[in-house]
């Protein structure tokens, strides 16, 4: 990583990182302001407030919760928008800047590398290089272990999600975005765990935890009573900014 970079947190696993003239948006969801502030910080994109910025838009799946069919009018009012779309999401004209992704591939997007994964649950995960940095973006793909799932079904998700972990592992990566969902109760953390000790990795935010800011707490906890490389970053309000490297 070699320029600094800001990180909003938007929603549950909506995130914005500005790289110098570069801003990524991943799992864009919810587009309500969460409060009166400046576009990011109000939680929120509003596409004419970054019209002198190259503008990356990351959809890892077409769940509700991943997925707002909104940053297709984005592209109307910023012609510097391009969208980097999971193949499982439909019903939108084709476009020039729109760019259809699956599984397991390589992309080069105007100045930026991307890279695929397949998700545990649909669709994929990001690994994307800008200006120098890395970033992962994990969709919904996780280790869903579940109390109520019979064995087998468990076992078959750490089995799936340690195989894509081990594909990471040639990489290093700077700012991951992880998911640790509180509904998994004692194994909230299970994936994170996970990859922040396989994989060599400098940030992690957590997320997909929508107004859940409990398993911050269980966060906290975990970093005290175990030693990982990575800084786990503790989200506290929709529009938090976290300023990496500077
Ligand atoms: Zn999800």
């Amino acid at each position: 990583m070699k320029n600094p970079v800001e990180v909003w947190y938007l929603y549950h696993s909506g995130f914005a990182a500005k790289i110098n003239n570069k801003l990524l948006i991943f799992d864009y969801y919810s587009n309500r302001p969460a409060n009166d502030g400046p576009s990011l910080y109000n939680g929120i994109f509003n596409p004419g407030d970054f019209k002198d910025h190259d503008v990356f838009v990351f959809v890892s799946h077409r769940h509700r919760d991943h997925y707002n069919p909104v940053i297709f009018r984005w592209m109307n009012e910023n012609p510097n928008i391009s969208l980097i779309i999971s193949s499982d999401v439909k019903g939108y004209k084709s476009h020039p800047n729109i760019y259809k992704t699956e599984p397991d591939n390589k992309y080069e997007i105007r100045d930026i590398y991307a890279e695929t994964f397949a998700s545990t649950d649909e669709g994929i995960a990001f690994l994307v290089k800008a200006e120098e940095t890395v970033l992962f973006h994990a969709g919904d793909l996780h280790w869903w272990h579940w109390d109520g799932e019979p064995d087998s079904f468990n076992r078959q998700m750490e089995i799936q999600y340690k195989a894509q972990v081990e594909k990471l592992k040639k990489h290093h990566i700077d700012i991951a975005f992880l998911v640790a969902d509180p509904r998994q109760e004692n194994f909230s953390l299970l994936g994170l765990d996970w990859f922040a000790r396989e994989v060599s990795c400098t940030h992690i935010f957590p997320m997909h935890f929508s107004n859940d800011y409990s398993i911050m707490n269980n966060i906290k906890k975990y970093m005290e009573s175990n030693s990982i490389p990575a800084e786990i970053h503790l989200i506290t309000k929709r529009g938090q900014r976290f300023c990496i490297g500077n």
